[in-house]
């Protein structure tokens, strides 16, 4: 075990939210070292009160947008708009669908097509 990981393992323990100054960096970076994303990082440090939950805390992470794709129903943005104006919005390319949507419909329609010919 590595040294950071053995102090928490001897300090910590779970629902304990009044770890030792000195455990507290350490188990910050095990965190860190061991999360798969950031958001999975800042929801364990959260959890083990080594952060401030976040003031603005809609639990379910709405993104902004205007339309969604018709088939699979990812929040859309025009085509002409971008990604930063949009965040996590797809571009709807045609028939009211995101592209890979769209670019799967094409292709159906053309294998069908090409299969009465
Ligand atoms: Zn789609």
């Amino acid at each position: 075990m590595s040294e950071p990981s053995r102090y928490i393992a001897e300090s910590a323990i779970f629902g304990d939210t009044n770890l030792v100054d000195w455990t507290i960096t350490p188990a910050m970076r095990t965190v860190a070292a061991n999360a798969k994303s950031v958001e999975d990082a800042r929801n364990l440090l959260e959890m083990l009160g080594l952060i401030e939950p976040r003031a603005t805390a809609p639990v379910e992470a709405t993104v902004a947008c205007k339309r969604h794709c018709a088939k699979c129903d990812r929040p859309g943005r025009h085509s002409s708009e971008s990604l930063q104006k949009w965040p996590g919005t797809v571009a709807i390319v045609g028939r009211g669908m995101c592209r890979a949507c769209y670019t799967a419909v094409l292709d159906e329609e053309r294998q069908t097509r090409d299969a009465v010919a």
